[in-house]
């Protein structure tokens, strides 16, 4: 019954990690997969996580089923943790919320909700360049994906005139993706200056945006920082969804910890839509993992441990920023006249090289540091002992 199904295409990442631990070389360096690593190429746990799960562990808590919009407290710390305490949203319960399957969780709910209310085919516009996923989440919900301007390949920073351009051009009442902070893949934020004006313009056109926020705390490594597109959008009155991740800042990643939420008018409209958002998700997994949202829980609703969160999240930060510092030093040091000051401006998880397809695909096969085909590095994966490496290994591949 199965004989004439065709082979799918392997994720181009999970592919890659597969590639890495297939590789016999000694000195390989994985800088693919989106993921914190410590100065010894490890993955992360946060003490804070440890010693919520410690906590909860001792409680020996039940097991059962949560709600289908998932455990009512961690919903109400992942929106105060996004739009802030004294968030006027939160304050006038204009928002609705839901627990969700991480990031992507989020992504899909939102997709389906805005499918079946503004209709199948509606089209969401994300930027050019985004996160490959996007696409696809947003096509399987029945969206038709369309692009914005916002990556300038000239200046590997951000096409401002472009973005402000498409997003004027677009049909009044458009759905636009916007990444909240550390954008992915590219590394390459609008400037506090730079959001006041797209605000201006999204009010102007009347648009709704569709934030997603995967990377809180990670860009600048000051978590209400890092919200400030978020914020400025909400206090404005606009319409908007947002899609949040504990994957990377808490270090999550496979307890699928996210929150979806809902700017609304009024109350009302907040139970309506959530009922909705509850009919999108019952007949697709009924209702969310609890262990995860249960750690953030206890690390955000606990004083000691919240503040233990900031300053681990900061630590993540500022080793990443240390690495680009690090990475930039050594491959001017081999002295190229190619630009390479975008490893230091851009932020968050990722550096865009501007490498070609076929300069990365050397980066694997002669240098044995493993990256996706786009010229995205993780800069999670650099260190100060690999920095060297692959800072040569860049230099090869570009000079000849
Ligand atoms: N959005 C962006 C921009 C991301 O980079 C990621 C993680 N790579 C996600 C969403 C979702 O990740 P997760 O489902 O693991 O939370």
């Amino acid at each position: 019954a199965f004989s004439d199904i065709p082979l799918g295409a392997a994720d181009p990442i999970l592919g890659l990690n597969e590639a890495f631990k297939q590789s016999t070389s000694p000195e390989k360096v994985n800088v693919g997969v989106g993921a914190y690593r410590d100065e010894e190429g490890k993955p992360h746990k946060l003490d804070c996580v440890r010693e919520a799960q410690r906590r909860i562990l001792e409680r020996d808590l039940d097991l059962e089923y949560t709600g289908i919009a998932g455990i009512p407290e961690f919903v109400s710390h992942a929106i105060a943790f996004a739009y802030g305490n004294d968030s006027p949203v939160l304050r006038e319960d204009r928002v609705a919320a839901v627990q969700s399957l991480s990031g992507t969780g989020a992504l899909r709910v939102a997709s389906e909700f805005i499918a079946r209310f503004r209709g199948a085919g509606t089209p969401i516009y994300v930027p050019n360049k985004t996160w490959g996923n996007h696409i696809p989440i947003a096509e399987n919900a029945g969206l038709s994906v369309k692009r914005y301007r916002y990556y300038s390949e000239g200046t590997c920073g951000l096409d401002f005139e472009g973005l402000v351009e498409d997003l004027r051009a677009m049909p009044e009442q458009s759905v636009v993706l916007l990444h909240a902070c550390a954008h992915n893949p590219t590394g390459v934020d609008p400037t506090e200056e730079q959001w006041d004006q797209v605000l201006a313009v999204v009010q102007e056109r009347d648009h709704t945006v569709l934030f997603d926020s995967a990377y809180q705390g990670f860009a600048s490594g000051d978590a209400d920082a890092d919200a400030f597109a978020i914020r400025l959008f909400a206090a404005a009155g606009v319409d908007m969804l947002l899609c949040q991740s504990f994957a990377k800042n808490f270090g999550l990643y496979g307890e699928r910890v996210g929150a979806l939420s809902v700017v609304c008018q009024s109350p009302e409209e907040v139970e309506h839509v959530l009922s909705q958002l509850k009919l999108v998700i019952r007949p697709m997994y009924s209702s969310p993992p609890i262990s995860g949202a249960r750690i953030v829980t206890e690390v955000l609703g606990d004083a000691a441990l919240r503040a233990k969160w900031y300053a681990e999240c900061k630590g993540m930060a500022t080793r990443i920023s240390a690495a680009r510092v690090r990475l930039r030093e050594e491959v001017e040091r081999l002295g190229t006249d190619r630009d390479w000051s975008h490893i230091t401006s851009q932020i968050g998880m990722f550096c865009f090289t501007g490498l070609t397809p076929e300069q990365c695909d050397r980066m694997v096969s002669d240098h044995a540091v493993f990256m996706t085909r786009d010229g995205r590095i993780s800069m999670a994966g650099v260190t100060q002992a690999n920095a060297p490496r692959i800072a040569a290994a860049l230099h090869d591949v570009t000079c000849r």
